[in-house]
Order: C-alpha cells, then sequence, then structure tokens
C-alpha cells in the first residue's frame, strides 16, 4: 500500500505516512502545499499556506455554518480553480485498528 504523497511539481516527498505512525516527523510541505486536512485529527486544517489563510479562514465558517466538511470544501476550491490539485491518501492505522483516515494535501500545480 502507498503510504506516501509526492508533490506533483517539484517530486518532494510531501507525507510520508510511515514516519508518522513511528511518531517522526513524516510531513515535509514544498512550496506548493497550500491546505492540508486531515479527518484523523480535530477535523482542522493542519497546515495553511501564507497565501490561503483567507480561503482557508473562508473555508472554516462555511464549513461550521454548513455543517460540510472541509475536505469537500477543498475540492470544490479545487475543482473552480484548475491550478490547484488533491491528492488524498487513505491510511488504516494499525495502532487503532480498524480506524482509517485520510489525509488531503491541495498543491498550487501552476
Ligand atoms: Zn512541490
Amino acid at each position: 500500500m502507498e503510504n506516501k504523497i509526492i508533490c506533483p511539481v517539484c517530486k518532494e516527498l510531501v507525507l510520508d505516512i510511515n514516519k508518522v505512525d513511528k511518531g517522526e516527523d513524516g510531513f515535509n510541505p514544498c512550496n506548493h502545499v497550500m491546505l492540508v486536512y486531515t479527518d484523523a485529527l480535530s477535523f482542522e486544517f493542519i497546515h495553511i499556506d501564507e497565501s490561503m489563510e483567507s480561503v482557508a479562514k473562508d473555508m472554516i465558517e462555511k464549513s461550521a455554518e454548513d455543517d460540510v466538511f472541509l475536505n469537500e470544501l477543498m475540492n470544490d476550491f479545487a475543482m473552480k480553480h484548475d491550478n490547484y490539485e488533491i491528492i488524498e491518501l487513505t491510511t488504516s492505522g494499525m495502532s487503532c485498528g480498524p480506524c482509517g483516515n485520510t489525509d488531503y494535501v491541495m498543491f498550487k500545480i501552476g
């Protein structure tokens, strides 16, 4: 199973779940990483690029108002903007039995 997210632009290894599972720092955002959301933690963005602060703020407000998940709003955003791409990675953690989680990384590709 693939446990990594690689930047489609610069091929940097952005997220390495094998490392994260071992408690190591497996998150290494390159310049193209705009937003990172994971449903494993508290349903919040875990990384927001400076250029995305107002977009992220709008998404967080809309998420709370309309009761939608942030990854759906990220998808909407990426669909409306050709130069953004989301890569999803779903992992089933060894540490927590049957529970799985999905990480969503939005890249700026142009
Ligand atoms: Zn990159």
